[in-house]
């Protein structure tokens, strides 16, 4: 038997079929897991159209914004089934903010950033709870910036490290009903919310070249650890990041040519 039949995954964060979500919906799927997905209108024909190209499966899918309470009571009104893996794959920070000095970003930019960043995990579980089946699991979405700097990443790595945080914060507090919280910290992918960043081709490049394993990183071996963190097999791994980057977290120094 495959080892998420049976189990319920919601998913937030399909933009594209190169979106980060879309590689983890692929893999859950994979392992028999019945899906639903959250949508954010701006990206709701290219959502349909992956959804109708039946690659994938998916039970129910709904718009869905993760800074809106009322959306979000909406859609977990309509799943009928409960809810067994939880997927905050979501970002937003104003594009401009990470071009800038970062005592250049206004309060309104660092509490944009922030809600739809960090905070609307708070506000998605919040929203899941009453639907969560008992031995639940949420993931969510997170980058190195948010533990060192990371050049042009700036506002994002703040919202990152805040993300980082709740997740612990969120395991405490539902660790007590068998839920648990972890993080993916996955290294660069080429999507939507990638191509915000200026130099993201150079830093793919440098990944190839400098990563112990010499190789960047693609959505579906975010997939796969998404699965394993979904799977009963992983029922005492809670409040951590788990990295998927071949390794370029460990680097202090790359090694140096000559
Ligand atoms: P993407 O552009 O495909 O996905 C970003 C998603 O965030 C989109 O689906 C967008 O609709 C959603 N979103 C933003 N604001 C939202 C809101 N208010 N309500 C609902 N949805 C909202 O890009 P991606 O790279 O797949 O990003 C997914 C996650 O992975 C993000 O958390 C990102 O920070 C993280 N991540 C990305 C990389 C990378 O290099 N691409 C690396 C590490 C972590």
């Amino acid at each position: 038997m495959s080892s998420l039949q049976n189990k319920h995954a919601v998913i937030f964060g399909v933009a594209s079929e190169q979106s980060i979500a879309w590689g983890i919906a692929q893999q859950l799927a994979a392992q028999g897991a019945r899906l639903s997905l959250g949508y954010q209108q701006r990206f709701k024909s290219r959502v349909l159209q992956l959804v109708r190209g039946g690659q994938v499966p998916v039970a129910y899918y709904g718009r869905c914004d993760v800074t809106s309470d009322a959306e979000l009571s909406d859609f977990f009104a309509e799943l009928k089934a409960p809810v067994d893996v939880l997927v905050h794959s979501v970002a937003y920070a104003n594009p401009s903010t990470f071009g800038k000095p970062f005592t250049e970003v206004n309060q309104e930019e660092f509490n944009e950033a922030l809600g739809a960043s960090a905070y609307s995990l708070v506000s998605l579980m919040r929203a899941a709870a009453p639907h969560m089946a008992p031995g639940g699991s949420v993931i969510a979405l997170s980058y190195l910036g948010g533990q060192r700097i990371v050049s042009n990443y700036k506002l994002m790595g703040v919202a990152k490290a805040a993300l980082e945080a709740v997740i612990r914060q969120l395991a405490s507090d539902v660790g007590p009903q068998g839920i648990r919280v972890n993080a993916i910290s996955a290294g660069p992918v080429k999507t939507l919310a990638a191509s915000q960043i200026a130099g993201f081709d150079a830093m793919l490049k440098t990944y190839e070249q400098v990563a112990p394993l010499r190789r960047s990183i693609s959505p579906t071996d975010v997939g796969n650890l998404a699965a394993f963190l979904a799977a009963d097999g992983s029922r005492n791994i809670t409040g951590q990041v788990l990295f998927v980057d071949a390794g370029y977290n460990t680097l202090a120094m790359a090694a140096l040519a000559g």
